[in-house]
C-alpha cells in the first residue's frame, strides 16, 4: 500500500466506523456468532499472493465486526465498563503510526506519560510523593490491573528479601482476600508464592478488616511465615467492596515491611470528584499505600489498555527489575538523570499509550472527566431507587459507585432457602442471558447466586435504565411462574 492508497483506505475506515457507532444500538450487545465461525469461513493458510486491501476491509466488516460484543453499547451493563471515546481512538491511530518499541529514555513518548501520569495523580488527589516530578515516586501505564500487581508483588518482594536476607522464597506470603480478583492469585502462580485470600464477612459489605489482617499476620508469624504484601482492594469486581484501607494501614504500622498495594482499576477514577473521596479512601491511599493502580481503559475514557500504576518510591521497581546489558546503556541512563521505564514493568519494548491518556485528558479536561463519571453515578442510583421500590427484587450488598448486586426474592415466597433461591436466580439470569438485547454479569457471594448490573457505557441514559427495568421485569415474572420449590 502506497501513501495514497492508505489516505483512501484510511478515510473509508473513518467512515466505516463512523456508520458502526451511528448503528450501535441496532446491534445485539451479545455477538450472535458461535465459536468457531471464523475457522470454517477462513482459509486454512495464509493466501500466497496478496490481495486487494479493499477485499480484506470488505471481510473486516462481514466477518469480524458480527463477532464483537460491543461493550460500548447503551445497554451493556456486564463486567465492568470499557471505555471507547473517539480521541482515545485517535490517539492509538496516531501512535501506530510512528511505530517504536518506546522504550529509549529520550523519546516523546516516555516523557509524555511521565507527565500525562502527574497530571493523572493530580487528578485523582493523590499525594505528592506519587508523582513523577518527586523524582523519588512516580506514574506508569501498564497493560492491565494483572500487570501493575504482578509488577507490585517483584517490588514487594525484592524489598523484602532485601530487609530480610535468608528468608526462603516458599516462606514468603501474599495476601489478598476472597473477594480479591484473580489478579492475586495469578501474581503468585507465576511467582512461585503462597497466596492467602482473607475471610470477608457479609456484615462488612465484603471489605476487609483490620483486625482480620492483624489475626493473619500474628498466626503467620507464629508460623514462620513471611507475609510481605497485601493487595487491597477500592471496589472490588464481585461488589464493589472497598476494603478498609484506613484499619489495614494503621495494623501495617507495627509490620512495616508489608508492602500495601491499592487496586482501585475499576473504583478508582471516581477520585477525580471531590466527592467520591472518602468513600474511595483517597487520604488512606495516600497514608498508607506503597503502590496504588487505576485502569483508565475501564471507566476512564481512554481505550484499552491503559492501566496506571503509581508508586511512592520508584527504587522499589527500579531495584527488583533493572537489567541493562552493555547494548541498552545510554547516556542519560548511566546518569540516572531520566525515567527509563523498561526498569518499571517486564517488557523492554513499549506502546506509546499515554499518547491517547493526553488526547482525553485534554479533550475532556478535568470537568468533562468528572461529569461523565458523576452521571454514571446517578444513572445506577436510578436503578437503584427502581429495585429498592420493587417487593421481587432484593439488593444482595449495597450498591457502590455506579454497580448493583441484586436478585430475586420472592415477598409472597416461604423459603428463603439459598438453594432455592439460587435455583430461582440461575433461571432468571440465563432467560436474560439468553437476550441480545441487553448484557449484565452474574456472580456468587459466599454461596449467594446474585446479577450485577454495572452502569459506565458513554451513551447509556435513563432511557436505557428504563428499558432494562422493563425487560428485566418480565423476564422475572416468567422464572417466578416457572419456579418450582
Ligand atoms: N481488579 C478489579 C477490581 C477488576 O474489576 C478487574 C477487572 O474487571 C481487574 C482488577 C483486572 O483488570 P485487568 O484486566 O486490567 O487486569
Amino acid at each position: 500500500m502506497d501513501i495514497e492508497q492508505f489516505r483512501k483506505a484510511g478515510y473509508q475506515a473513518i467512515d466505516r466506523i463512523c456508520d458502526y457507532y451511528y448503528s450501535l444500538e441496532q446491534r445485539p450487545v451479545v455477538s450472535q456468532v458461535q465459536p468457531g465461525y471464523l475457522r470454517e469461513a477462513l482459509p486454512e493458510n495464509a493466501p500466497e499472493k496478496g490481495e486487494d486491501f479493499q477485499f480484506i476491509a470488505d471481510d473486516y466488516q462481514k466477518l469480524i465486526v458480527p463477532g464483537m460484543s460491543p461493550w460500548q453499547h447503551p445497554s451493556f451493563f456486564a463486567f465492568f465498563p470499557t471505555a471507547g471515546t473517539f480521541e482515545s481512538m485517535l490517539g492509538d491511530l496516531y501512535s501506530s503510526s510512528i511505530p517504536t518499541p518506546g522504550f529509549n529514555v529520550i523519546p516523546a513518548s516516555t516523557e509524555l506519560e511521565a507527565v500525562v501520569m502527574d497530571w493523572g495523580a493530580k487528578l485523582f488527589g493523590l499525594d505528592s510523593r506519587f508523582l513523577n516530578s518527586s523524582e523519588i515516586g512516580g506514574g506508569v501505564i501498564q497493560t492491565s490491573a494483572s500487570d501493575s500487581a504482578l509488577v507490585a508483588v517483584v517490588a514487594a518482594r525484592a524489598r523484602y528479601i532485601r530487609d530480610h536476607p535468608g528468608v526462603k522464597q516458599e516462606d514468603l506470603i501474599l495476601y489478598t482476600t476472597t473477594q480479591t480478583h484473580s489478579l492475586g492469585l495469578k501474581a503468585g502462580i507465576v511467582l512461585g508464592l503462597t497466596c492467602r485470600a482473607l475471610e470477608v464477612l457479609l456484615d462488612d459489605q465484603f471489605a476487609l478488616r483490620g483486625s482480620t489482617l492483624q489475626d493473619a499476620l500474628e498466626e503467620d508469624k507464629k508460623r514462620g511465615k513471611h507475609p510481605f504484601i497485601i493487595i487491597a482492594t477500592i471496589g472490588t469486581t464481585s461488589s464493589g467492596a472497598v476494603d478498609r484501607l484506613n484499619e489495614i494501614g494503621e495494623v501495617v504500622k507495627t509490620y512495616p515491611s508489608l508492602w500495601i498495594h491499592v487496586d482501585a482499576a475499576w473504583a478508582g477514577v471516581t477520585l477525580a470528584c471531590p466527592e467520591f473521596r472518602e468513600i474511595a479512601m483517597l487520604d488512606s491511599i495516600n497514608k498508607y499505600a506503597d503502590s496504588f493502580c487505576t485502569n483508565f481503559h475501564k471507566w476512564g475514557l481512554v481505550n484499552f489498555d491503559a492501566s496506571g500504576m503509581w508508586v511512592k518510591d520508584r527504587k522499589h521497581l527500579t531495584n527488583a527489575l533493572d537489567i541493562t546489558p552493555e547494548f541498552l546503556r545510554s547516556k542519560h541512563g548511566d546518569a540516572g538523570t531520566v525515567i527509563d521505564y523498561r526498569n518499571w514493568h517486564l517488557g523492554l519494548g513499549r506502546r506509546f499509550r499515554s499518547l491517547k491518556l493526553w488526547f482525553v485528558l485534554r479533550s475532556y479536561g478535568v470537568e468533562g472527566f468528572q461529569k461523565y463519571i458523576r452521571s454514571t453515578i446517578q444513572l445506577n442510583d436510578y436503578f437503584v431507587k427502581l429495585v429498592r421500590s420493587s417487593p421481587t427484587f432484593h439488593l444482595v450488598t449495597q450498591p457502590s459507585f455506579a454497580l448493583t448486586v441484586f436478585r430475586l426474592v420472592p415477598a409472597s415466597s416461604a423459603s428463603t432457602d439459598t438453594t432455592a433461591l439460587n435455583t430461582l436466580n440461575e433461571s432468571f439470569y440465563s432467560r436474560i442471558s439468553a437476550r441480545q438485547d441487553i448484557w449484565l454479569t452474574q456472580t456468587k457471594i459466599n454461596g449467594v447466586f446474585c446479577i450485577r448490573f454495572a452502569v459506565g457505557a458513554a451513551r447509556t441514559t435513563k432511557e436505557h435504565i428504563d428499558k432494562a427495568w422493563k425487560l428485566l421485569n418480565e423476564e422475572a415474572e416468567i422464572a417466578l411462574a416457572d419456579w418450582v420449590v
